[in-house]
């Protein structure tokens, strides 16, 4: 007889492995496993060509944000965070403040404003003035607003937030498999009930009553959906740089809060900002990433590998550092250098959360926002697995599945 899973995770990221501990608290009696490679030790040497968006120590997290849905993912998550470091003795947030600038009457200023008036979210305003003097080292342009958020929001640690998750899911009973799924296929078992097979790169072979998806950027790249079901997502390239500064750099900055600087022309200035973060290295670090003006898609399983190989577009570190040591005025670097990353779009601008047959379910698309939001996405994917149909009270149409039409579509596993 084969030990059968009732739930697999595909992909121990930000959102699956969030996912993994809901379910566990969601169906207590459920056989649980999660299942994806832990992050390689050099990119440059890893052979299956999978990567998370997870390998930093800093992601912004707010409930500032333009857009209600995203509003209220990120508020859900951002209140549980305490919850899960409890429950798994790791810390993974820093509750430092968040800012947005933008150029007064900005729509992006007004929509974010108008977000934070409806949830409650205390905020100030700061003008250019208002803001050197409560961060001196911070300088804004005269043309641009601050909209200020004193608690509840700062940086996460994507590292140490998936470790929390697993903790807790695995204090629950989850098993957790480090390895790289090929293939989902349905399958019918010996009392003709239906289920999926996982079959791993390892060679393991996996049966499951439920399978939910959280590959972001790979979901393509391996037999995880049914033949012909191609998702509608752009991948896009994500490249940052990091300013090694000083212990007493780190000192004088130590009441930073994150900051995003949005403008909503495409301006040259948009960006966003993390404090000083002590990195693995022992090393404070200050990192910078740009907007969507430097983004480039990338279609193939090996372009997207080969990027995740590469650090980043170099041209672009430099201005980058520029723009930083601009904002965040009288800073000595000690060192730099720059890093890279992709994030996952959908043309709905929200997570896709669906059932993509009865017994396979989706969370993919971060959008680039998902750090924050995992939790509340997690639940969500959670629950209607477990459900095996919407079971959540945002609205359903909001994270409906898009696919591909075109059947010429290039095979983007190659
Ligand atoms: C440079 C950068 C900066 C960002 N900044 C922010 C920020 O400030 N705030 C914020 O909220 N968000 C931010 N994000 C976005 C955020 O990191 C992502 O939205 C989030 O990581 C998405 O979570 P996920 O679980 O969907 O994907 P991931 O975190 O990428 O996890 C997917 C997982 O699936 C695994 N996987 C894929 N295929 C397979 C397979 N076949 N078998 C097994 N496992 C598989 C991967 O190994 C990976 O671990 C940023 C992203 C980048 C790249």
């Amino acid at each position: 007889m084969v030990d059968t899973f009732d739930l697999c995770i595909i992909g121990a990221g930000l959102i699956g492995s969030a996912a993994a501990r809901h379910a566990t608290l969601i169906a207590p009696h459920f056989k649980i496993c999660l299942v994806g490679p832990k992050e390689p030790k050099d990119r440059s040497e890893c052979q299956h060509g999978i990567f998370g968006a997870h390998y930093d120590e800093g992601r912004i997290t707010r409930l500032l944000d333009p857009d209600p849905i995203w509003a209220e993912l990120a508020k859900r998550s951002v209140e549980r965070y305490n919850e899960v470091e409890v429950r798994s003795g790791v810390n993974f947030f820093k509750n430092v403040g968040f800012m947005t600038v933008c150029r007064k009457c900005d729509v992006y200023l007004d929509k974010t404003k108008d977000n934070a008036h409806k949830m409650e979210v205390p905020v100030q305003i700061l003008g250019k003035n208002e803001v050197a003097e409560k961060f001196s080292f911070l300088s804004i342009q005269d043309d641009s607003e601050a909209v200020f958020q004193m608690k509840g929001c700062g940086h996460v640690s994507p590292r140490s937030q998936i470790i929390a998750q697993q903790t807790a899911a695995q204090q629950q009973g989850c098993q957790v498999i480090d390895d790289v799924v090929d293939q989902v296929t349905e399958t019918t078992q010996s009392d003709a009930s239906k289920c999926l097979k996982v079959t791993t790169s390892k060679g393991q072979v996996i049966f499951a009553k439920k399978v939910l998806l959280a590959t972001g950027a790979f979901t393509g790249f391996r037999d995880l959906l049914p033949p012909g079901k191609v998702l509608d997502t752009t991948l896009l390239t994500q490249t940052v740089a990091f300013a090694e500064i000083s212990d007493n750099d780190a000192e004088r900055l130590k009441d930073m809060p994150s900051a995003v600087w949005k403008y909503t022309n495409g301006d040259k200035y948009d960006c966003y900002i993390l404090p000083p973060i002590k990195y693995p290295d022992g090393k404070y670090y200050l990192k910078i990433g740009h907007g969507d003006d430097l983004e480039i898609e990338l279609k193939t399983a090996a372009e997207v590998a080969e990027w995740f190989k590469t650090g980043g577009d170099k041209s672009v570190y430099q201005p980058l550092l520029d723009k930083l040591f601009k904002l965040v005025k009288g800073v000595t670097p000690v060192s730099t250098h720059g890093d890279c990353c992709v994030t996952t779009h959908t043309p709905t601008h929200h997570p896709y959360c669906d059932m993509i047959t009865p017994l396979l379910g989706i969370t993919v698309g971060g959008n680039g926002y998902a750090a924050k939001s995992a939790d509340e996405i997690g639940r969500m994917g959670a629950r209607m697995i477990i459900a095996g149909k919407w079971d959540h009270d945002l609205p359903q149409q909001r994270f409906k599945a898009k696919f591909k039409m075109n059947k010429n579509i290039p095979d983007a596993r190659l």
